[in-house]
C-alpha cells in the first residue's frame, strides 16, 4: 500500500498535457476564422473575435510556460491588432503575412508536441510548501502487516516532516526498495507465519541495493532472540511496540539528517588588515565563521550581533589596546566567559602574564603555524559553545530558554529592519495541559512537551528560532516569513500535532495547541511583537483553542473558506488554472463565468464576495464588467481584481480610474495572486475606487 497525496503540481501537469493536446485544433479554429474573414471588409465583431482567439492562445501558452509558442503567437496577435485598429485596406497584404505567422505558430506547436519545449510550468503553487518542507524531506519506507498500525504510524511519522510510504507485504516492500532505495526503513519484525520475517528481508536488502540504508525495527517482542536477529542484519535501532512516535522520529531524524554542526563563530580584532584577513582565511578554511574588525572601538555592537564563540585579538592597536578591550569586554556580565585569545609579536613573559590577568585565556605568538592556530581556537570555542548551550538552552526540551529567545527576537528584528525584510513571531500554548498532567501524570505531560519541541525542530527551517517561553508555552521566530506564510505554517504544525497519539499503557491520547502570530509589518518592535502574539494567543484560547490567530488585519483560512469568489475568463485552460490556484490559496466556494455577461448574471443573482476577471472577453469584457459593478448601488464596494495582459499604462490607468481594487499582469503566478487578493479584501470599500487625479 502506498499513500501518495494528489499534489497541485500533478494536477496542473495534467491540465498542461491536455492543453498541449488540443493545440492543433485551436490553431485550426484560428485558421478557419481567418478564412471566414473573406476578402471584403468583415464586420468589426468578426475581426475582434479573430484577434481575441489569437490573444487567448498567447495568454494560455504563456501561463503553461510555453515561452516559444507564446512569443510567436504574440507576433500574430500584434498583426491582428494592427489590422483591427487601422481600418479596412483592401490593398494590404496582411493575410499573407498572417498565414506566415500562423505557420510559425504551427511549428512552435509541433516543437511543444515533440517535447522540444520542455520548459516546465512555473508552479510556484508548490513554492510555499517547499519553503519549509519540500527540498529535504526524507523518504521513509514503513513495512508493517497490521493495517491499523500501518496507517496510524504512516500518519504520525508523516507529521514529523518525513515522506512516508507504507507497505503491508514484505514482497511489495522489497520490490519498492529494489526500484528506489529510501533514506531509511522502519520494519516490523514479526510477520504472519514468520517470527523474524522482518530481519530476513532486511538481510536480503542489505545484500542488494539497500546496503547503506538505515533500518529501525519495531516489534512486539523484546526477547534476546528477536533483538539478536535485528543486530545480526545490521539494525540501527530497535523499538518495542507501541513505539513512541516522538522517539521513533527523533531516531529517524538523527539517522537521516545530513546537517552539519553549527560552525564556530570567531571575531578577529586586528588593526593590520592584511593580518586580519590572513587569520580570517585560515580559520574560515578550517570551517569556522569569522568576522574581522580593524577598529577596536567598533567591537561591542559586533559582539552583540554576531554572538561569537571566541575573540581573537591583537595586543597593540591604536585607540584602544588589546588589554584594554579585553578588560572592557570582561566588565559585561554576558561576556564573562567568552574566550579571548591574544595574538602578538611580543615574547615578553611579564606582558603575557599581564594579559592573562586582564582576562585573556591564551597568548599566542604571531608566528604560530596555521594548524596550531586552528587547534588553539577550536578547543576554546568548543568549550564556549557547550557552556553557552547550558546557559541558553532549556534542559528538558533543548530549546532556547526564555531570556535567550527574547534576545534572539531583538537580534532578528534588528537584522530584518536593516535588510528591509519581515519577521514573524509566534507564541504557542498547549491546550488544557493541566488536565493532561492530572489525568496521565506529570511525566506523560513532559513527553508531550518534548514531542512538541521535536515537531517544531524537525518541521521548521534552520533559520527559524524556537524557544521555551514558559512552562507549557513555546515561541518561534520566523525570519523572512510573511504573515500569511507564518500562519499557514503554524496551522500546518497545529494539524500535525493534533494527530500525534501519545501512548499511556494500552491506550493513547492526543493534545492540541493554540497559537498567536504577530508580524513586524504591523508591530514594529520586539515588545509590540510579543504583546501582539500574546494577545492573539489569548484570542485563540477564547475562540475555542486548537487554532492559530493572526494579530492585526489578516484574512484567516476559515474566512477564505466561507468566501464566495467568482472567476471570469473566456479561455477554459486559464480558468482551470485560476480555479486551481484559488483552491490552493484556501478558497472553497469558487464559481466561474466565461464572459462578462455571464458574470453579471451571477452577480445579480446572488451573493459574491470577490470578483477576479480577465480584461479581454467576448460580449462584455472585464473592463465593462468593472464599470457595471462600480455603477451598481448594491455591488459598488465589491473587491474586484482584474487580470490583464495589457501592460500599456493606458488601460491600467483606465482600470484604476474605474475603481479596480487590484490588477495583475499575465501570466499569473499564485503568490502574486494571493498577495493581491488579500490586499483587495483588506482594503476598506471606500479605498476600492480611488478618486481620479
Ligand atoms: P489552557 O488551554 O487555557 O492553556 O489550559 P491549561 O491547563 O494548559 O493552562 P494553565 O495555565 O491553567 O495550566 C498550565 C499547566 O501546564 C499547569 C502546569 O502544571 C503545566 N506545566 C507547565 N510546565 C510544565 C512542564 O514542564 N511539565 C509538565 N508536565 N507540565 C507543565
Ligand atoms: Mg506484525
Ligand atoms: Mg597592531
Ligand atoms: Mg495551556
Amino acid at each position: 500500500m502506498s499513500t501518495p497525496t494528489p499534489s497541485a503540481p500533478n494536477k496542473l501537469q495534467k491540465l498542461r498535457e491536455s492543453f498541449i493536446g488540443q493545440l492543433p485544433a485551436q490553431l485550426e479554429a484560428i485558421r478557419e476564422m481567418l478564412a471566414a474573414l473573406g476578402t471584403t471588409e468583415p464586420p468589426a465583431e468578426k475581426m475582434e473575435d479573430f484577434h481575441r482567439a489569437i490573444h487567448s492562445l498567447k495568454g494560455s501558452s504563456a501561463a503553461f510556460g510555453l515561452k516559444g509558442l507564446s512569443a510567436v503567437t504574440a507576433e500574430a496577435e500584434d498583426l491582428a491588432k494592427e489590422v483591427m485598429n487601422a481600418g479596412w485596406d483592401p490593398a494590404s497584404p496582411w493575410r499573407e503575412t498572417m498565414k506566415e505567422r500562423l505557420a510559425q505558430v504551427e511549428k512552435a506547436i509541433q516543437a511543444v508536441g515533440s517535447g522540444q519545449e520542455t520548459d516546465p510550468v512555473r508552479l510556484d503553487l508548490a513554492a510555499a510548501e517547499a519553503i519549509h518542507s519540500g527540498a529535504d524531506r526524507k523518504r521513509i519506507y514503513l513495512c508493517e502487516d497490521d493495517p491499523f498500525q500501518l496507517s496510524s504510524l504512516t500518519t504520525q511519522i508523516g507529521c514529523f516532516g518525513f515522506e512516508v510510504t507504507g507497505f503491508a507485504k514484505l514482497e511489495e516492500f522489497q520490490a519498492a526498495v529494489d526500484t528506489s532505495a529510501p533514506d531509511a526503513i522502519v520494519m516490523d519484525m514479526v510477520h504472519p507465519g514468520r517470527r523474524t520475517g522482518g530481519a530476513q528481508i532486511v538481510e536480503r536488502i542489505r545484500a542488494g541495493g539497500g546496503r547503506g540504508v538505515p533500518v529501525v525495527f519495531i516489534s512486539m517482542e523484546s526477547d534476546m532472540g528477536s533483538r539478536l536477529a535485528a543486530v545480526r542484519v545490521g539494525c540501527d535501532a530497535y523499538f518495542v511496540k507501541p513505539a513512541d512516535p516522538t522517539e521513533l522520529c527523533a531516531t529517524l531524524h538523527a539517522l537521516t539528517s545530513n546537517e552539519k554542526p553549527e560552525p564556530y563563530r570567531i571575531v578577529i580584532v586586528e588593526d593590520d588588515s592584511h593580518l586580519s584577513e590572513m587569520y580570517g582565511t585560515i580559520l574560515h578554511e578550517a570551517g569556522m565563521e569569522t568576522r574581522t574588525l580593524t577598529d577596536p572601538m567598533q567591537a561591542l555592537p559586533l559582539l552583540r550581533e554576531f554572538q561569537p564563540d571566541l575573540v581573537l585579538m591583537d595586543m597593540h592597536m591604536p585607540g584602544c589596546s588589546g588589554l584594554e578591550l579585553a578588560a572592557v569586554i570582561r566588565q559585561m556580565k554576558e561576556y564573562l566567559s567568552i574566550p579571548i585569545v591574544f595574538l602578538s609579536g611580543e615574547t615578553d613573559p611579564d606582558l603575557q602574564f599581564d594579559a592573562r590577568r586582564k582576562g585573556g585565556d591564551e597568548f599566542l605568538h604571531k608566528t604560530i603555524k596555521p594548524e596550531h592556530l586552528v587547534a588553539a581556537v577550536a578547543v576554546r570555542a568548543q568549550r564556549m559553545k557547550l557552556l553557552r548551550s547550558f546557559m541558553v538552552r532549556d534542559s528538558m526540551t533543548g530549546l532556547f530558554n526564555h531570556s535567550s529567545i527574547k534576545e534572539h527576537l531583538d537580534i532578528a528584528v534588528t537584522r530584518a529592519q536593516r535588510a528591509g525584510e519581515n519577521v514573524c513571531f509566534a507564541m504557542i500554548d498547549l491546550d488544557h495541559f493541566k488536565g493532561v498532567n492530572d489525568r496521565y501524570g506529570h511525566a506523560a505531560g513532559d513527553k508531550v512537551l518534548v514531542a512538541m519541541a521535536n515537531l517544531l525542530r524537525q518541521r521548521l527551517r534552520k533559520s527559524d528560532i524556537i524557544g521555551r517561553y514558559g512552562g507549557e508555552e513555546l515561541a518561534v521566530i520566523l525570519p523572512g516569513s510573511s504573515m500569511q506564510e507564518a500562519v499557514a505554517l503554524m496551522d500546518q504544525l497545529r494539524r500535525c500535532f493534533e494527530n500525534i497519539r501519545f501512548p499511556v499503557g494500552e491506550d493513547t491520547f492526543t493534545v492540541t495547541f493554540s497559537c498567536g502570530v504577530a508580524s513586524l509589518e504591523s508591530h514594529d518592535n520586539p515588545e509590540k511583537l510579543c504583546l501582539a502574539a500574546d494577545q492573539s494567543l489569548y484570542t485563540a484560547k477564547k475562540e475555542g483553542r486548537n487554532r492559530v490567530v493572526a494579530a492585526g488585519r489578516f484574512i484567516s483560512t476559515t474566512q477564505l473558506k466561507a468566501m464566495r469568489v467568482l472567476v471570469v475568463d473566456d479561455a477554459p485552460p486559464i480558468l482551470a488554472i485560476l480555479v486551481n490556484m484559488l483552491e490552493q490559496i484556501g478558497f472553497a466556494k469558487i464559481s466561474t463565468a466565461n464572459n462578462g455577461q455571464e458574470a453579471w448574471n451571477v452577480l445579480k443573482a446572488g451573493r459574491v464576495d470577490l470578483v477576479i476577471a480577465d480584461w479581454h472577453m467576448p460580449r462584455m469584457n472585464g473592463f465593462e464588467l468593472l464599470k457595471a459593478v462600480r455603477g451598481d448601488s448594491a455591488l459598488s464596494g465589491l473587491p474586484f481584481v482584474m487580470i490583464t495582459s495589457e501592460s500599456d499604462k493606458k488601460s491600467v490607468r483606465e482600470a484604476i480610474l474605474a475603481g479596480v481594487s487590484e490588477y495583475i499582469l499575465k501570466p499569473v503566478y499564485s503568490e502574486e495572486l494571493s498577495n493581491k487578493i488579500i490586499r483587495a479584501l483588506c482594503k476598506p470599500p471606500s479605498a476600492a475606487a480611488p478618486a481620479p487625479k
